[in-house]
């Protein structure tokens, strides 16, 4: 099956939940093939692959930084890219915020947060990101648009948990909308190793989807 025909199932599979297409480690070429099928939205999770494919192709695609990203790496992408999925410290927000300004424009942010029972993945916790709304420190933050969250479930064959980490997300998403004024709060953005249906029934408004459109990597 050719990457187009892969992108029309995936996307029907999914409707209304957006697809973000995970390009990462395949070529260029592959990209553009996705983006004559209509695909606008690509995701890549390394800084400089970003930024090789960004220079290659259309300046209508959306690129979204979803893998974590170091702070001295920010410069580079602020000027362009179209959402960072993966703010997972204060210190990096205040150096998207930086850069944002220096470019004259507001990035579009999702807050990493801590879902998993695994100590390698990134994020805040529930208390830290309350708290973070709740002491309205994110009015500091000019050049952030806070678009909403995303969260990570752990790496588990077993859906009952995977399912109940994504109703946490979803409940800490709603309680953070529902009591702050934040106009453009509306994505989930939801990953687990298995079957993304898991993510869409929780509530997720973003699916990120690699090997199944471009084939595995190697
Ligand atoms: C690679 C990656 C994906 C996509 O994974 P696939 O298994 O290829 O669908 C999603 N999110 C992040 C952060 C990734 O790094």
């Amino acid at each position: 099956m050719s990457i187009k025909e892969r992108i029309k199932i995936i996307k029907q599979q999914i409707s209304p939940c957006a697809l973000i297409a995970v390009s990462k480690t395949h070529p260029a070429l592959a990209v553009k093939e996705a983006h004559e099928a209509g695909q606008i939205d690509f995701g890549e999770n390394r800084v400089q692959e970003l930024l090789d494919k960004q220079a290659q192709l259309p300046n209508d695609i959306h690129w979204h930084l979803i893998g974590s990203l170091q702070t001295n790496k920010v410069k580079f992408i602020a000027p362009f890219v179209y959402m960072i999925h993966s703010v997972d410290s204060i210190k990096l927000l205040e150096k998207i915020n930086m850069e944002a300004a220096k470019n004259n424009r507001k990035i579009n942010c999702l807050m990493q947060i801590y879902i998993a029972s695994e100590e390698t993945k990134h994020g805040f916790d529930k208390e830290e990101i309350l708290d973070f709304f709740n002491t309205e420190q994110f009015k500091n933050f000019e050049h952030i648009t806070f678009c909403g969250l995303m969260g990570m479930a752990t790496n588990t064959d077993d859906t009952t948990q995977v399912a109940n980490e994504f109703k946490n997300l979803n409940h800490l998403f709603n309680t953070i909308k529902n009591n702050h004024h934040l106009p453009n709060f509306k994505e989930l953005s939801m990953w687990m190793s298995s079957d993304y249906e898991i993510a869409i029934e929780q509530g997720a408004t973003m699916v990120r989807i690699g090997s199944s459109i471009f084939g595995s990597r190697s």
